[in-house]
């Protein structure tokens, strides 16, 4: 089933906003990408290269069961959440830079067919507590970026209580919940491996990026 939106988290870690250079937000910045963003991790990464730098940005996503609206109830909110997985929400930095800069709208770097990769979802009962996840993502086999949610600013059931004041989250839609440091350009044939610790077992998941 496609989600009728994916609901994604910026400058939720530190570490991470401090690399950019931004700002740390009073409340989530939140944006979405739409359905065509979606991309099998299987069939490769792959972005017009006229347009500069794609970076990789690994997170923990979340799948929701529930609809959530104007939701207060963290408990509730937690209970929304169906299954886990890691993404890659990939952003052209250099168009993004540019955008900023203008103060113009973030979706031509990171709304872009292809932009939201989503590796397999793995049930929410195989995870103790979300706000103690380990995942990270190696590059041509080193290690570029290491995630941990409890040094999320803004945690699970806080982030989707106050993304459904603004949005309803519906059956089927996913929340990307922002990346950790270690953000970094994208080349032509990188193989990537993305990792995700549950209670239970290590998950893998690979991907590519094309040749030109
Ligand atoms: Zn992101």
């Amino acid at each position: 089933m496609n989600p009728s939106k994916i609901v994604c988290v910026g400058r939720n870690y530190v570490a991470h906003i401090k690399e950019l250079n931004n700002e740390t937000p009073q409340s989530p910045v939140l944006f979405i990408k739409p359905p065509s963003s979606l991309s099998d991790l299987n069939s490769g990464i792959d972005w017009n290269r006229s347009l500069g730098e794609c970076h990789h940005e690994c997170e923990l996503v979340l799948k929701i069961n529930k609809t959530l609206k104007k939701e207060t109830d963290l408990e509730k909110c937690l209970a929304s959440i169906g299954e886990v997985s890691l993404g890659l929400d990939l952003t052209l930095r250099d168009l993004q830079s540019k955008l900023k800069e203008k103060g113009l709208p973030w979706e031509r770097a990171k709304a872009f067919d292809g932009a939201c990769l989503i590796a397999e979802w793995v049930r929410v009962s195989e995870f103790g507590n979300l706000d103690q996840v380990e995942f990270s993502l190696e590059v041509n086999g080193e290690l570029k970026q290491k995630g941990d949610t409890s040094l999320m600013i803004y945690k699970m059931a806080e982030l989707l209580s106050d993304i459904s004041m603004c949005f309803t989250l519906e059956k089927g839609d996913i929340v990307m919940t922002g990346t950790p440091s270690g953000v970094g350009a994208l080349k032509s044939g990188d193989a990537l491996v993305m990792s995700l610790k549950s209670d239970k077992k290590m998950y893998q998941w690979k991907s590519f990026v094309k040749e030109l």
